[in-house]
């Protein structure tokens, strides 16, 4: 049985309201996870007090910059609805599941480019009877032509899938120009911003905040790189698939 007083403990710091509904579709979304983990590599982390640390409050700890960037103000209750989020490289469903779990009110796009991925968040949404928000295959480079989903989206959301150079030409160009591209990151933050400063630039974005902090009750840092899109990405981005990581944008 799990212990769900954490979950609430990590809810109340990052400020977020729960009820039992929740909590309850938590320990189910836990529960597919490591059932599902048994026959496929999804995560390497499946203890309840470790799934709940290091994906559950690391994916919802986004709320920090929407306390700290003004204009994202995204996270306010009477302004959730019908949001447009797109998590880039979700794998088994970070951190879009637990956003989606904490905030209903988002309409939530999880893409991946590995279809066993995608079998496994069909039957999450099935199973947790989540509404608006639908799991697609496919690769980042390819549905950001598509005219429904080039620069659709509010806030595009990434963790763990690429350096911040390639990351921003996956993601920026579906975000709307006045909306936001947050990166999950950690120590080598500081010297991807740098990195991907003129690739930012070239892409639409400006690079508005890194917020850094702790995750609840531990010393694992975390970083959430904001960009605000400033400008309409040029048509010719992103590159064809696997381009953006073989030649990334402005390496020198
Ligand atoms: N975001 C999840 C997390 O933090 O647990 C998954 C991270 S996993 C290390 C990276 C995921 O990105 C994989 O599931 C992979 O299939 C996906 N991915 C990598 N490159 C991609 C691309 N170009 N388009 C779509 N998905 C991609």
């Amino acid at each position: 049985m799990e212990n769900t007083s954490l979950l609430i403990k990590y809810l109340n710091e990052l400020n977020i309201e729960h009820d039992e509904r929740m909590i309850g579709r938590f320990v189910e979304f836990h529960q597919l996870l490591t059932e599902w983990n048994s026959f496929m590599n999804l995560t390497a982390i499946t203890e309840w007090d470790d799934v709940v640390l290091k994906h559950f409050a690391d994916s919802l700890s986004i709320v920090k910059a929407g306390d700290k960037v003004t204009d994202l103000s995204f996270f306010d209750k009477d302004k959730r609805s019908g949001i447009k989020v797109l998590d880039v490289g979700t794998g088994a469903g970070f951190p879009g599941i637990p956003l989606k779990i904490a905030f209903p009110e988002f309409d939530i796009t999880l893409l991946d480019s590995l279809k066993k991925r995608v079998g496994f968040l069909d039957e999450v949404i099935n199973k947790l009877e989540l509404k608006d928000i639908n799991a697609v295959h496919g690769r980042a480079e390819t549905y950001a032509h598509d005219p429904s989903y080039r620069q659709a989206f509010d806030f595009v959301v990434s963790r763990a899938v690429a350096n911040l150079t390639v990351l921003s030409e996956l993601c920026l160009p579906y975000v709307k120009v006045g909306g936001y591209f947050v990166s999950y990151k950690s120590e080598k933050a500081d010297e991807e911003i740098v990195s991907a400063a003129k690739a930012i630039e070239l892409l639409g974005g400006r690079f508005i905040d890194d917020i850094v902090f702790e995750l609840p009750g531990s010393d694992m840092r975390r970083d959430l790189v904001v960009i605000y899109k400033e400008k309409e990405t040029p048509k010719k981005y992103p590159r064809k698939e696997g381009t953006p990581a073989k030649s990334p944008l402005c390496s020198v």
